[in-house]
């Protein structure tokens, strides 16, 4: 099997959903799930075309209350392609009788294709060919090209080809009491004999959406004449095309579309460009060459190779790879665009961007960091509403809120629903600090691996500064212990958001929250070191930053309190270890799949926060950020000694705790130990590879994927196999590759180089690709070695244990 195609035979409307969430086609500008072009959304099809950062608002009642959320919006379908043999029905691939469906993802060139067959009443047999593309170099076109073949029969044949301004966000099943109609339609008409198109606006961030789409038929011998008529009801514009089917005789109707949004550059006004585009655009083939080749580009990029007796991983690898691309592309650079956590493929989350950025950009930086610089700017531009959410809360600094979404205000819902008991609750998820953590992170990561000054006085250090104040003002001094205090707040792990009993939402000294603090501290103070003087003393100007607060930094980076359980294992949270015991046999005996605890127990009128039950890694996000070394030169600078089994311990006593609630968490996991217990690392990374293609939380994934965990598992391949780490100016490798991977290939961006590295079990091979600029420091082992551009630096590496 091609490690480079998603194959489904036949058509399974239960399967239709995942699949086509699987397969959607983007470019980083927009994306559209791979519905069928004959489908609406009914149940079964739900065909959803979203624009990256194109959001409105919209108010419904819940629960007694009215509550605004901020939606991704689902924009014109641009896919409608409907056809029948003249006086039929048309067609539906439920209700049809089918010889053969057959659907393929190749994602090596960013091509949908379809192939099916049809016999209707009358014993007549249909061939149908699809292709579909959503161009990765001129990122507002987007192409379907259908050939019909009659096989044993003549004559009419109608093919209706249009674009559909009636759409709805009705995609996900718990939210669809809400308000959901984000478009108003502004106009739907032919223009010339080919195109016809389609305006519409989001009603509340009035954003206008333009839609042209070209219909073309060709017969084999050149151009087919047909009668076309155009029609127009409710935001649907059409040009139906009756047309001769000869037996064996191919025809072909090419679609060609052009998107353009007012939030768009470079732009006159939406309808005019979207029309002009596909005036200008070249046929379906013609498109294909620039497609595919960016797609080449793009892998050789990108491109992750393994080796190994089981080719599944390396497909997975590729789709996790190749979805992360068509979400954030070249074409993001310069939108003002974050990562919404489950991409541009569904609904789920309303597109909001959470933290997931942190197993995303890590990845990203090491492969185009202008790619990672882009997305870190969304986050720079909406440093005044952070700094407002901040002062909000009564502190100071930036706060960056849990759930992103248009312009950098809270997004987070207050009330979600239990879709088991049909319970609105209230939602505490915004307590969740610890996002400001993944952005400073990102932004110190993207500075070791570029060594932009530029960024880091221009953006990085203000973005860095401005959260290291917020966590420093959010910490408290307790004098009775002589240390600092984080009160209040949400880890990771979401079963906890208040201690059983109480009203006070939010924990104390959530261990991941309080060690990375300090980290986001040091990495402030050392980034202004870090500046040139004349660029610090700017930087302490504007941000008004006094000798003062520098030296409550350095207090509490001495003093911060991380809570220890008795035996030495590191805590959650204050207090985690007098919680209760889940009996984790009884529930999976009783419910069998316990990802959602959380659920399941408040369905049952109990909550996860009375038990030691984690719904994802929590604590171990801190060996996933930090090497042991890391953490235990901080835990030691506040005063925290950690013998050499606290770690094992620790590691052991959360994994006999989690419930793998989120598609995070087992990747998290496999990272955590792909040092000590690679088997297990292994395993648990096959299983996070299955989240979204196998659909591991049933359901979820047609709803969008899941980026954080695709991004991740490829990350785990990349970073934790070969322990490359950009640290101080040395480029850091050390692998220690699973056994069942026998090579792994790839190349890395590091300073302005490009970089190929092969890894096998017993050898080490680096290449500098050649180019200008400095050497440079590459450290395997102990050893540190200057690579100059053009240079090989291969060598042995120790056996294993
Ligand atoms: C996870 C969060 C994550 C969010 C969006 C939740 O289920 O618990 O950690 O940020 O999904 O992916």
């Amino acid at each position: 099997m091609s490690v480079w195609s998603l194959v489904y035979e036949g058509f399974d409307p239960e399967q239709q959903p995942l699949r086509e969430a699987l397969c959607t086609l983007g470019n980083g500008y927009f994306a559209t799930r791979g519905a069928a072009p004959e489908a609406r959304a009914d149940g079964v099809n739900y065909p959803g075309t979203y624009v990256a950062g194109l959001y409105n608002r919209l108010s419904s009642t819940v629960a007694g209350r009215t509550v605004e959320n901020e939606d991704l919006v689902n924009t014109p379908n641009w896919l409608p392609l409907d056809f029948r043999l003249e006086g039929g029905s048309w067609f539906d691939a439920r209700e049809a009788e089918l010889l053969d469906h057959h659907q393929e993802l190749d994602m090596r060139i960013g091509v949908l294709v379809r192939r099916l067959r049809w016999r209707d009443a009358e014993g007549r047999v249909t061939r149908v060919q699809q292709r579909r593309l959503v161009h990765m170099d001129k990122p507002h076109l987007a192409g379907l090209e259908t050939t019909f073949v009659a096989e044993n029969w003549s004559g009419a044949f109608e093919v209706r080809s249009g674009l559909d301004g009636g759409v709805t966000n009705s995609g996900v099943q718990r939210y669809r009491s809400l308000s959901n109609k984000h478009l108003d339609v502004l106009a739907a008409e032919a223009v010339d004999a080919e195109v016809v198109e389609l305006e519409v606006q989001t009603n509340q961030s009035r954003v206008r959406v333009a839609e042209a789409a070209r219909t073309r038929m060709a017969r084999a011998g050149g151009p087919a004449p047909a009668r076309r008529e155009v029609s127009v009801h409710d935001g649907f514009v059409a040009q139906t095309l009756t047309l001769e089917l000869r037996q064996e005789e191919p025809v072909t109707i090419e679609k060609i579309v052009a998107l353009y949004t007012s939030r768009d550059r470079a732009i006159s006004e939406v309808r005019t460009e979207a029309r002009t585009a596909v005036q200008r655009a070249g046929g379906f083939d013609e498109l294909l060459v620039g497609h595919k080749r960016a797609w080449e580009h793009l892998w050789s990029r990108y491109g992750i190779s393994i080796t190994g007796n089981n080719t599944h991983p390396q497909l997975v690898l590729n789709l996790h790879i190749f979805h992360l691309l068509q979400t954030v592309s070249p074409n993001t650079i310069d939108l003002d665009v974050g990562v919404p956590a489950r991409g541009l493929h569904g609904e789920a989350y309303r597109g909001h961007i959470f933290w997931d950025e942190l197993f995303i950009f890590p990845f990203l930086n090491f492969e185009s960091p202008t790619l990672t610089r882009s997305l870190l700017a969304y986050r720079h531009r909406r440093l005044d509403a952070a700094r407002w959410l901040a002062r909000e809360e009564g502190h100071e600094g930036a706060c960056y809120p849990w759930q992103s979404g248009s312009n950098g205000r809270e997004e987070t819902q207050r009330l979600h629903l239990n879709p088991r008991s049909g319970r609105w609750l209230p939602d505490n998820s915004h307590l969740q600090r610890h996002v400001n953590i993944a952005i400073a992170y990102n932004v110190w990561q993207h500075y070791q691996v570029t060594r932009s000054i530029e960024f880091l006085r221009f953006t990085g250090a203000e973005m860095l500064i401005e959260i290291a104040r917020f966590l420093a003002s959010v910490a408290s001094y307790n004098p009775a212990l002589d240390r600092y205090e984080i009160r209040g707040v949400m880890g990771p792990d979401e079963y906890h958001d208040a201690y059983p009993g109480t009203d006070r939402p939010g924990l104390d000294n959530n261990a991941y929250t309080n060690v990375m603090t300090v980290w986001v501290l040091l990495r402030a103070l050392e980034a202004l070191e870090a500046l040139p003087l004349h660029y610090r003393h700017e930087v302490l100007a504007e941000l008004g930053l006094a000798d003062l607060e520098l030296e409550r930094w350095r207090d509490i980076s001495h003093k911060m309190r991380v809570p220890f359980h008795q035996d030495g294992v590191i805590s959650q949270f204050e207090g985690y270890e007098q919680l209760e015991e889940l009996d984790w046999d009884a529930y999976r005996q009783k419910y069998g799949d316990i990802k959602r605890l959380d659920r399941i127990m408040e369905a049952e009128g109990d909550t996860p926060n009375r038990y030691k039950v984690s719904k994802q890694a929590d604590v171990l996000m801190l060996l996933y950020l930090l090497s042991v070394e890391e953490l235990r030169e901080l835990l030691g600078r506040l005063g925290y000694e950690l013998p050499s089994d606290a770690i094992p311990r620790t590691i052991a006593y959360y994994l006999a705790r989690t419930s793998h609630g989120s598609t995070l968490s087992g990747m998290v996991h496999a990272w955590v130990l792909a040092r000590s217990e690679r088997e297990r690392a292994w395993k648990f990374l096959l299983e996070a590879l299955e989240s979204d293609v196998s659909d591991v939380q049933g359901g979820t994934t047609a709803e969008g994927v899941h980026l954080g965990a695709m991004a991740g598992t490829v990350d785990i391949v990349l970073r934790a196999f070969s322990g490359m780490e950009a640290r101080g100016d040395v480029l850091r490798f050390n692998p220690a590759l699973p056994a069942e991977l026998p090579e792994v290939r790839f190349s890395v961006h590091y300073r302005g180089h490009r970089v190929e590295v092969t890894i096998t079990g017993e050898r080490f091979r680096v290449t500098a690709r050649p180019g200008p600029g400095r050497p440079i420091k590459l450290g395997v082992g102990e050893k540190v070695i200057d690579l100059e551009p053009g240079a090989t630096v291969e060598l042995d590496l120790d056996p294993v244990a």
